[in-house]
């Protein structure tokens, strides 16, 4: 749909390469007439990030780890000086160590859990605090979520309960910033392979499971989940907020495994 992000503004975290997320986001968004700011995580990421932005003729706005609070503030004070407001956020940042996302969750570390649930969920609110002072006259602020907040998955583990706390301070920023017209929302995409989603055990098999069950009998897109992004982004979704919206080929509403399909 051309246009109906036209006019608006909007910075992208969490681009690492042409197959993350962000990109498929940054892609649909652009598409729809949105100027984009890009961050990337540290120098070998900038590498890669500052092409793609040229790509979309968008900014790039410096480096963020969400871990190091004063690289946040960096970054929105250069977001103000660029634009002086802002229209929407896209939040595509996810981490745990990789040696807990395969195995029992009972094993989690205090340490982990708490650098997962720091960079997976509390960056998110970290950001909307940030970006509210932007969003002079309304906004979008968009997540990314996964089912196994949901359900039981296996291999995900303290990521689970990572994205569980995500999806309630979905619900939590939405109450906040309602009264400034700020709408907070989150996709639930299917599984995707991208370099996050290659840190998970057994990911292969957890996508052609995904392939075989999900009532479209495929797997999702990135530019799938950017073009419902840049529904949740733009008007035509006003009247939406605290939201958890399944790009998933439907897998989320199936009940039991489906008896024709392959061994796998
Ligand atoms: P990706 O590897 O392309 O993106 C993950 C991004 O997180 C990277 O750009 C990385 O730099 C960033 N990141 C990690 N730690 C960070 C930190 N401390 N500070 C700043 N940035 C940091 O993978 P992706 O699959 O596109 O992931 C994007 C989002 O989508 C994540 O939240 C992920 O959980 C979610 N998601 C992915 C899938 C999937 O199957 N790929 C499914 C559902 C949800």
């Amino acid at each position: 749909a051309p246009g109906i992000l036209a006019g608006k503004r909007g910075l992208v975290l969490g681009a690492a390469n042409n197959r993350s997320i962000a990109w498929g986001i940054a892609k649909a968004a652009r598409a729809a007439g949105a100027e984009l700011a890009f961050t990337y995580q540290g120098e070998s990421l900038e590498k890669r990030v500052r092409p793609l932005a040229e790509e979309l003729n968008a900014a790039v706005v410096g480096h963020c780890d969400v871990t190091d609070e004063s690289s946040i503030d960096a970054v929105f004070a250069t977001v103000e000086k660029l634009w002086g407001r802002l229209d929407f956020v896209v939040h595509c940042v996810a981490f745990s160590d990789k040696d807990q996302l395969t195995g029992r969750y009972v094993e989690t570390t205090a340490e982990n859990f708490t650098n997962t649930l720091l960079i997976s969920c509390y960056s998110f609110t970290a950001i909307a605090k940030r970006a509210e002072k932007l969003m002079t006259d309304g906004g979008s602020l968009l997540t990314l979520t996964y089912y196994g907040a949901e359900k039981w998955m296996p291999h995900y583990n303290v990521m689970g309960v990572a994205k569980a706390a995500l999806e309630a301070s979905v619900r939590y920023l939405a109450a906040d910033l309602g009264q400034k017209n700020i709408r907070v929302n989150a996709i639930s995409a299917g599984p995707i392979k991208t370099l996050a989603a290659s840190g998970i055990g057994d990911f292969r098999y957890i996508l052609k499971w995904n392939e075989y069950n999900a009532p479209l009998r495929r797997s999702v897109t990135i530019d799938e989940v950017g073009e419902s992004a840049a529904f949740l982004l733009s008007p035509l979704s006003r009247g939406i907020t605290g939201e958890i919206l399944h790009v998933d080929a439907g897998y989320h509403i199936v009940g039991m495994k489906n008896p024709a399909a392959p061994d796998i």
